[in-house]
């Protein structure tokens, strides 16, 4: 009860009273819980805006990409423009630029990258702003070109066409008139293809930005010249003069258009393609960095990731951890004094009377049962006092009782045998013998057994009380008693039946075997020498029972036996 270990108070239970210490580990559970929770959306949330900066870096990265891809659709589409005056490629060129512009000011306003990526991005919007106004300088430069043709080319070449051919006079006379106006002729179309063939490269280079042809075309000029002075007199004067006019404006146009066409190429080829090319380099460089920090924002997120997961995964241990060890310190502290009050309990059940020990140092329900326990422990001293006393009497009363039952018993066993016994010589009484009787009568009778009655009377016995006194008249009664009932045989029974009579009753026993025992016990008898009376002699009337005879006829019977023996003149023996 009072072991050292029971009595010290667990920690727990020296801290907080018992509906704390619950309340303790469900707070601390529901704490974990929620620090678990916060957490788990804070790294939720981190997950979140790292996957928002993994999309905008790849944003940027594909916005970088169609970046490129437009530079070199833009690129394409110019050159198609440069090289075959394409109609649309103005149109796509023009979408393309607002689109690439637009995606790389997105760019910049979302700050979808970093400080030096936007260097970059500025770089490039600089870049395609010189691009495009290369490109619309050289759409300038192209509608200067269709203009110098439209305006200063066509009407020659209406000339060339049309009044060319017909310049030759048609009423010069004779056969060298007419070999010189075939001549004529000859050179007229000459001139005429000559100036077609002009017009056709300098289509050419409008249309397909080639110069090599015009160093050919140079040549066809000086062959113009040859032919216009070989013209004889058969072509008129002005018409010769108009087609030198015609021949000098075409070679003056042609000039200058060869020389914007060469600053026209050059800034086509030029200043757009190092254009494009730099803005191909620099958006490299800028993919390249926007790759690098994607990578590392991939690297940073699974880092981030891996660590707020394991601590995540730690906390959950070491709250997990925290939370059995809690629950079981608390548990254990609560069966801890259970069980000690449990054993107290049980030590007073078993009747301790030691002092209760169980320390409880809160006012809780744990201290109260100790308490309780405290106050059980002096009722039941007072009680187990009360009961030992009680035990104390009951005892002395038991054994009081026991005593008084055995000497009653002892009273009731002398009664019994008092009511049985002749008080005067100490042998069966008169009752006794006829309950003996009728015992034994029908029992022989029942199992067919022999049965003889001895009826006994002494002779002359009332001249012994007249002669000594009554008292020697006993003693010889009690003298003769004693005498008869060693004389006996074990099965039997001797009793006074009244006066000087007794009976002796033989079972097993036939009327000739009591008689001769009879005859014994009357010779015995006759032999006697008592004191102041000297010798008394006994009449012996014996009877056997008969299959149906009744005790009262038995009793009869054996009488008769014992007056016919009386009337035969005393001490002797009758058989009925
Ligand atoms: P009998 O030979 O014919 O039997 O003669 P008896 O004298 O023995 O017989 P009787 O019947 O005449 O007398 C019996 C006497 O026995 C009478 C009575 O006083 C006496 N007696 C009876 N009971 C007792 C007793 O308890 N004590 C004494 N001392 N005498 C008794
Ligand atoms: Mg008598
Ligand atoms: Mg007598």
């Amino acid at each position: 009860m009072s072991s050292p270990e029971r009595n010290s108070v667990p920690l727990a239970a020296r801290w907080l009273p018992l509906r704390q210490r619950v309340a303790a580990t469900v707070y601390l559970t529901l704490l974990l819980a929620l620090l678990f929770g916060v957490g788990a959306v804070w790294m939720a949330q981190m997950t979140r805006s790292q996957t928002d900066e993994l999309v905008r870096l790849a944003d940027a990265s594909n916005a970088v990409r169609g970046f490129r891809t437009n530079v070199d659709r833009m690129q394409f589409a110019a050159y198609r423009f440069v090289a075959a005056n394409h109609g649309s490629a103005v149109a796509q060129v023009s979408r393309l630029y607002s689109a690439t512009r637009d995606s790389l000011t997105d760019c910049l306003v979302t700050r979808c990258v970093d400080a030096s990526a936007e260097g970059r991005i500025e770089a490039l919007l600089e870049g395609l702003d010189r691009f495009y106004k290369a490109f619309t300088d050289a759409v300038a430069q192209r509608s200067v070109l269709n203009s110098i043709i439209d305006q200063r080319f066509t009407p020659n070449l209406v000339f060339v066409r049309q009044e060319l051919p017909t310049l030759v006079q048609p009423e010069s006379p004779g056969a060298q008139a007419d070999s010189a106006r075939a001549l004529d002729a000859l050179n007229l179309r000459a001139i005429q293809r000559h100036l077609l063939a002009v017009e056709e490269a300098t289509d050419a280079l409008l249309y397909s930005a080639n110069l090599q042809p015009y160093s050919s075309l140079a040549i066809d000029f000086e062959c113009e010249r040859g032919h216009l002075a070989r013209l004889s007199p058969s072509v008129p004067e002005a018409s010769v003069a108009a087609i030198r006019t015609a021949l000098e404006q075409m070679e003056r146009v042609w000039g200058a258009l060869l020389q914007r066409a060469r600053g026209y190429l050059f800034l086509v080829n030029v200043v757009m393609a190092a254009d494009a090319h730099e803005m191909q380099v620099i958006a490299g460089q800028l993919e390249q960095q926007i790759e690098t920090a994607l990578v590392d924002a991939h690297r940073g997120t699974d880092s981030k990731l891996f660590g707020f997961a394991s601590a995540l995964i730690l906390l959950l241990l070491f709250g997990s951890l925290a939370v059995f060890a809690l629950g079981r310190a608390m548990a254990t502290s609560v069966t801890h004094q259970l069980r000690a009050l449990t054993q107290t309990f049980n030590d007073l059940a078993a009747g301790s009377r030691a002092q209760i020990r169980i320390q409880s140092p809160h006012n809780d329900e744990i201290g109260e049962l100790a308490m309780a326990a405290a106050r059980f422990r002096d009722a039941n001293a007072e009680i187990h006092d009360l009961l030992a006393r009680y035990q104390a009497l009951n005892e002395a009363l038991e054994s009081k009782v026991a005593e008084r039952t055995s000497a009653l018993e002892e009273s009731n066993r002398q009664l019994e045998r008092l009511a049985h016994t002749d008080r005067l010589t100490g042998v069966l009484n008169r009752r006794a013998l006829e309950q003996l009787l009728e015992d034994e009568v029908k029992r022989s009778q029942r199992y067919s057994r022999p049965l003889s009655l001895m009826y006994l009377d002494l002779d002359h016995f009332k001249e012994i009380n007249d002669r000594h006194g009554h008292e020697v008249g006993d003693v010889v009664l009690v003298r003769l008693a004693r005498e008869l009932g060693a004389m006996l045989r074990a099965h039997d029974r001797l009793g006074r039946w009244g006066g000087e009579e007794f009976l002796i009753l033989c079972s097993e026993t036939t009327g000739e075997d009591a008689r001769s025992l009879a005859e014994r016990i009357r010779v015995q008898v006759e032999q006697l020498q008592l004191e102041s009376v000297g010798q008394v002699t006994l009449s012996i009337g014996i009877a056997s029972l008969a299959p149906t005879q009744t005790v009262e006829r038995l009793l009869a019977e054996a009488d008769q036996a014992m007056y016919r023996a009386k009337s035969l003149g005393r001490n002797r023996c009758v058989l009925a």
